[in-house]
């Protein structure tokens, strides 16, 4: 079976095309995005449409949840709090439902899913590090969990960090779990701003790390246009 993994889209849809254009390429079995379908970005409804048409699993990340009133905006930094402010203004009540109903954390093909951590996933903590992910292991018990969040692509095996080779694969070991992020689909923070997301095919044991380019400028003119803060436009652009 060939999986696709989102995350992150942050309401930026000339990356999620792209990557569309792509993974429609690829024909996967299945496609699963792991949250943060809104804030930040100029199109939270037109990717939420999107994701609700052609994704199989969706959960829902602490975006979501901020703009549902889940999770206080307090606790997101001012440029985040003002991006879900607006999120909250302009999403249809077709979509708000939507996001209404996802899920936090789904185990689907033997693989657990979820947005931040396995350890009490609503209170949002991050998987930087190795240490960070030391921890996560002991609370389950699938050969892999999925997770977004960070907007930084990197795997961590059960015994050491494993880190993706340069094209992208890694072929993992029989019998080690390991915790892995595919980055972001529309707001990367690795210093590569071009969207990133992940095939897994569970038959080849193989997990490639995909990079996909799209009209950066096209997105940085929207969220200017719209009054978004102008750091959020900038970040686009060198990947952070
Ligand atoms: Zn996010």
């Amino acid at each position: 079976m060939r999986l696709i993994i989102i995350s992150d889209i942050h309401a930026n849809l000339e990356a999620l095309e792209a990557t569309f254009r792509r993974i429609d390429e690829i024909n996967p079995d299945k496609i699963l995005c792991l949250g943060d379908i809104i804030g930040y970005g100029p199109n939270p409804n037109e990717c939420v449409k999107i994701v609700k048409n052609k994704v199989d699993i969706s959960l829902s990340g602490n975006h979501e949840y901020g703009v549902l009133g889940r999770t206080e905006l307090q606790s997101f930094n001012k440029n985040a709090r003002i991006a879900c402010e607006w999120t909250k203004k302009v999403l249809s009540d077709e979509n708000l439902a939507y996001i209404k109903n996802l899920p936090v954390s789904v185990v689907d093909e033997d693989i657990l899913l979820v947005h931040s951590t396995p350890i009490n996933p609503e209170r949002w903590d991050y998987i930087f590090t190795a240490r960070d992910a030391l921890y996560q292991f002991m609370e389950f018990s699938e050969p892999l969990c999925l997770v977004g969040h960070t907007h930084v692509p990197v795997c961590f095996g059960e015994r050491g960090t494993c880190v993706f080779t340069d094209g992208g694969l890694l072929f993992p070991k029989e019998g080690t779990k390991y915790i892995i992020n595919f980055g972001s689909v529309g707001q990367p923070r690795d210093y590569d701003p071009r969207a990133s997301f992940g095939v897994i095919d569970t038959e080849e044991r193989k997990i490639q790390l995909v990079r996909v380019a799209y009209d950066i400028e096209k997105v940085q003119r929207k969220i200017i246009d719209h009054g978004l803060p102008l750091f959020l436009a900038e970040r686009l652009g060198t990947g952070t």
